[in-house]
């Protein structure tokens, strides 16, 4: 396999994997990829129309219906996932440059997310070869058990934030499960899937099996939710999006997994250990440009201690240095695209207009640096009332709105007065107040005196409106699975019935 280097020299334009083979878009179309930390032009892939993606559902189906894979054991699948674990650990650096490049995040969290992208794939590989079914008691003269099988064709369509660990996310699971795929990255995101698609063929898996198309949400991601030969669609997006995917997969009345966004509370106590929290409340919020649907952009504050903490990050927040991700020490990239950072200012507009208090940022930085790139300040309201809209609409950048509360009941009043349900935080020295809090919280990730680690090992998903299923862990895999009951007569004589 050529380095990645090697490739990205010799090739401006890239690839589509459809059917086993790298093929441009059938009518030629091509998009720019840009590097928002510069707005420079850094690649061209293929503009999928919606016949693209019919060639590489067909193709799926094929490989599905009448291809090896069906056949293959377990063991097989888990092997070629390890495979791919290692492609991809052998292509980190490069990887992880390509993601900021393309991205915005900085080097640090695009390296952690490189590796935890291989320990995904690990992990499902781990995990294929212990797919079982059930025995049940049944009268005596019956055998009967419970045989899980793919789902089929699963179509698969994925945000810009996190472009390769999204990809992990889902292909993973659904190889793990016999499975065969059609993939959409984000148009906005293309370069780390479609790289991830030469260490997939490299790997050895069958034409067809895995399918990674770019392409336009509208069109090439609405086909692929709409198609009457895709069995199952599972989407990471926003809200807004995840309703279209639901009403276009009725069609065939396909199986949906949807991993939407978030409002998500991040509350701190009076007895939480200050630093801890200080930090935390920063990270929830800042981490990853704050474009995570797992982000703490409510900050719930004990009013006894909420002038202290909120001075406390004032001081720090001068440390989240801006600038190329790529750049030793930055902190925090620029926002995705330029359109992306008109809709996160104009919740700087809406906040200052409803009456909260800008205490930081809510500007781009200046300097010849931030020139030709989408950056905004680490933003941060005080004196935020649950009513505003920047308390309840998903703003997905660097703005954090804090929210004073006297009690605990009201602090979980508040926290839950969201139509989402995705992540909530709680700081505590109680262990009690901890477990009461997260018992009262309706979210899918609760953390206690930390926000944001994610393992490959634990169920991530939301109740309410931020989605439907479950991603990672043990539940992933089902998610991909369908369950047969099989049962076998022991009693040869007839039925005698009539
Ligand atoms: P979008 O919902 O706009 O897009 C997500 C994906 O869906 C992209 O690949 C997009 O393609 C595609 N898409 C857009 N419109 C359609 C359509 N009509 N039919 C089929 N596919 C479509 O989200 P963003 O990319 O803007 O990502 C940000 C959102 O994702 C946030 O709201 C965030 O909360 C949520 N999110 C949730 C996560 C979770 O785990 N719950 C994780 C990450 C993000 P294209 O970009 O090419 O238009």
């Amino acid at each position: 396999m050529k380095t990645l280097a090697a490739k990205k020299t010799a090739a401006k334009a890239r690839l589509m994997l459809i059917g086993g083979e790298f093929v441009p878009a059938a009518d030629g179309a091509l998009r720019d990829v840009i590097d928002p930390a510069t707005g420079a032009v850094i690649a061209r892939v293929p503009e999928a129309s919606r016949a693209d993606v019919r060639r590489a559902v067909d193709a799926a189906r094929a490989a599905f219906d009448s291809g090896p894979w069906r056949s293959t054991t377990a063991l097989e699948r888990a092997k070629l996932l390890f495979k791919v674990a290692d492609g991809i650990r052998a292509e980190a650096a490069a990887l992880a440059e390509l993601e900021v490049r393309n991205m915005g995040k900085p080097l640090a969290e695009a390296e952690y997310d490189v590796a935890d992208a291989a320990n995904c794939f690990e992990f499902y590989a781990g995990l294929a070869t212990k797919v079982h079914g059930e025995t049940m008691s049944v009268p005596a003269n019956s055998l009967s058990f419970v045989v899980r099988e793919p789902v089929g064709v699963a179509g698969q369509i994925i945000p810009w934030n996190y472009p390769l660990l999204m990809a992990a996310w889902k292909l993973a699971p659904a190889l793990a499960a016999g499975c065969v795929c059609v993939l959409k990255p984000s148009e906005l995101t293309p370069l780390t899937a479609l790289e991830l698609a030469h260490i997939i063929h490299a790997a050895g898996f069958p034409p067809g099996v895995v399918n990674i198309v770019t392409g336009p949400g509208a069109g090439a991601g609405q086909e692929l939710a709409e198609s009457p030969k895709v069995d199952k669609v599972a989407f990471t997006g926003g809200t807004v999006t995840g309703r279209k995917i639901a009403i276009a997969a009725t069609g065939n009345l396909k199986k949906v997994t949807l991993e939407l966004g978030g409002k998500n509370p991040n509350i701190v106590f009076a007895d939480a250990d200050f630093e801890a929290a200080v930090d935390g409340a920063l990270f929830a919020a800042f981490a990853n440009q704050g474009e995570v649907c797992s982000a703490g952009s409510r900050l719930l504050v004990d009013k006894r201690i909420h002038k202290a903490l909120v001075e406390a990050m004032l001081k720090k927040v001068p440390r989240i240095k801006l600038g190329h991700g790529m750049t030793p020490g930055v902190k925090m990239g620029p926002l995705v695209s330029a359109a992306h950072r008109d809709k996160v200012e104009e919740y700087v507009r809406i906040g200052k207009a409803e009456g909260a208090k800008l205490l930081c940022g809510g500007r781009r930085p200046a300097g010849k640096e931030f020139a030709g790139g989408f950056f905004l300040e680490p933003t941060i309201f005080d004196g935020v009332s649950p009513a505003m809209r920047i308390a309840r609409e998903e703003i997905f950048g660097p703005i954090l709105s804090v929210i004073e509360f006297e009690t605990e009941e009201e602090a979980l009043r508040i926290a839950n007065d969201t139509d989402y349900g995705l992540a909530a935080g709680v700081w505590t020295s109680s262990i009690t107040r901890g477990l009461r809090a997260v018992r009262a919280l309706r979210a899918g990730i609760t953390w206690i005196n930390t926000y944001h680690p994610t393992f490959n090992e634990m169920p991530w998903g939301g109740y309410k409106q931020s989605g439907n299923g479950r991603e990672l862990g043990l539940y992933g895999i089902e998610a991909y699975l369908e369950t047969k009951q099989v049962n076998v007569n022991l009693d040869e004589a007839p039925l005698a019935w009539y």
